[in-house]
């Protein structure tokens, strides 16, 4: 056993209410320079919707983490020959217009404009070229703040029925929000795709950092990384990306996106695990034992044996003590209700979600509080189990109603709870 301490994140997308305050403070700590217009170490997606950059799980354009060829993890980004290759040109490689052209508005012309009939109007403008843009055509929250609803083809002239079957369509629409920053992942495709070994895990608290000297722009990374989560700085020639805001952490301190997240829905912990079973965890064959596999490599921080080995193996009593009280533990390992972000890129992402159940409660009626009824509920929720399933589970549903099943059963528990409180207030 080899017992290594790593910090981590679980966040409650049922919280989650889109208000990107995490992207922009992230922002206004990390990427405010020249050359990091268009990153967001911390973006917060609309989905089912593309993503940022567009479409970054598609591991046909891109090509990016590992793959199981004869049984052993091979990088699906290629190997020295192609790498040699893509020096010059990487058509796998996420460009700018895949990210976004970066904007700004013309402000001087809002705050100077002399007085005049008609408001003035602040003009998009390039933040890479100073050039004014007639009309943005993406951005990384497309979705979100400009696409509109999907076209419906009208079937019938009619006019109550095309009202019916508009009210049809959209009654089957969902939509969540998935806020992501980079995994720090236990077996990082990023850190082995990059030739100038710039990339590294640090040895005390598992978080992926750039080494901006050894750095030499190579950009395998970017591809490397099946989350698209590095980022090459035009300005610097470096690739740079999340950092778990280490000078923060180290200080005591919370990431700045936990800080500042309004729905508080950010757990941080540090978890225990054993580095030797990393590679068999991801090496797995079958697709529905991903989960399992992966869930195997972390340690009972509880367990007098692995208390023992992790001070022989050099990690301190803070760590230890942090390790017994990390809710990322709790809710990830112990509860099992938080779940990886797509397991199936084999890189043992250290981010993980507790998938979003918000819509189901429509389904739990007054009588279901004081009974077990809420089984049913888990039956009619609104986003498809089968989409959940894709993002969080390699596509096994049986593990995503597992989970909603006890987040339901704790929802009417804690809402009989309050219920029978006010009874009782009442009463006195
Ligand atoms: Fe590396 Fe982060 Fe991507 Fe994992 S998510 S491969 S640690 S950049
Ligand atoms: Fe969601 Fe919190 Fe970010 Fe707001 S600050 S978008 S609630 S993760």
């Amino acid at each position: 056993m080899r017992i290594k301490a790593q910090v981590a994140m679980v966040m409650n997308l049922d919280k989650c209410i889109g208000c990107h305050t995490c992207s922009v403070t992230c922002k206004n700590t990390w990427t405010n320079r020249p050359g990091t217009e268009y990153m967001w170490y911390n973006n917060v997606e609309t989905r089912p919707g593309p993503g940022y950059p567009k479409a970054w799980e598609d591991t046909g354009k891109y090509k990016g983490g590992w793959v199981l060829k004869n049984g052993k993890l091979t990088l699906r980004a290629g190997g020295p020959i192609t790498k040699l290759a893509n020096l010059f040109y990487n058509p796998n490689m996420a460009d700018l217009n895949d990210f976004y052209e970066p904007w700004t508005y013309d402000y001087e012309h809002l705050i100077n404009s002399p007085k005049k009939k008609h408001l003035p109007v602040a003009r998009p403008k390039s933040m890479i070229t100073g050039e004014f843009i007639d009309k943005p055509e993406w951005g990384p929250n497309w979705d979100d703040d400009l696409a509109g609803g999907s076209e419906i083809v009208p079937l019938d002239p009619n006019v109550q029925k095309l009202q019916e079957h508009i009210a049809m369509e959209y009654e089957k629409t969902f939509m969540m929000y998935l806020p992501r920053i980079c995994e720090h992942c236990l077996n990082p495709s990023c850190v082995a795709s990059c030739p100038s070994g710039a990339l590294y895990k640090r040895e005390e608290d598992g978080i992926v950092l750039v080494d901006q000297e050894a750095c030499r722009g190579w950009r395998f990374c970017m591809n490397g990384c099946p989350y698209h989560k590095v980022y090459y700085n035009w300005n610097t020639h470096k690739a740079e990306k999340c950092n778990f805001c280490y000078p923060r952490t180290e200080a005591g301190l919370a990431t700045i996106c936990s800080e500042t997240c309004v729905g508080r829905l950010r757990y941080i912990g540090v978890v225990l695990y054993d580095a030797d079973r990393v590679k068999s965890a991801a090496s797995v064959e079958n697709l529905q034992d991903l989960y399992e596999s992966q869930l195997s490599v972390f340690l009972d921080p509880m367990d007098p044996k692995v208390i023992e080995e992790a001070r022989k193996a050099g990690i301190n009593d803070a760590w230890i003590d942090a390790a017994q009280r990390s809710p990322v533990y709790k809710l990830a390992m112990k509860w099992k209700v938080a779940l990886p972000l797509h397991p199936e890129y084999r890189t043992l992402p250290m981010v993980w979600y507790v998938p979003p159940l918000s819509p189901i409660m429509n389904h739990i009626e007054e009588e279901d509080l004081q009974t077990d009824h809420y089984i049913p509920a888990v039956d009619h929720m609104r986003i498809p189990m089968e989409y959940l399933a894709s993002l969080l589970t390699a596509g096994d549903t049986n593990v995503i109603r597992r989970v909603l099943l006890k987040m339901t059963a704790m929802r009417v528990h804690m809402r009989n709870k309050a219920i029978g409180g006010m009874d009782e207030l009442k009463h006195s």
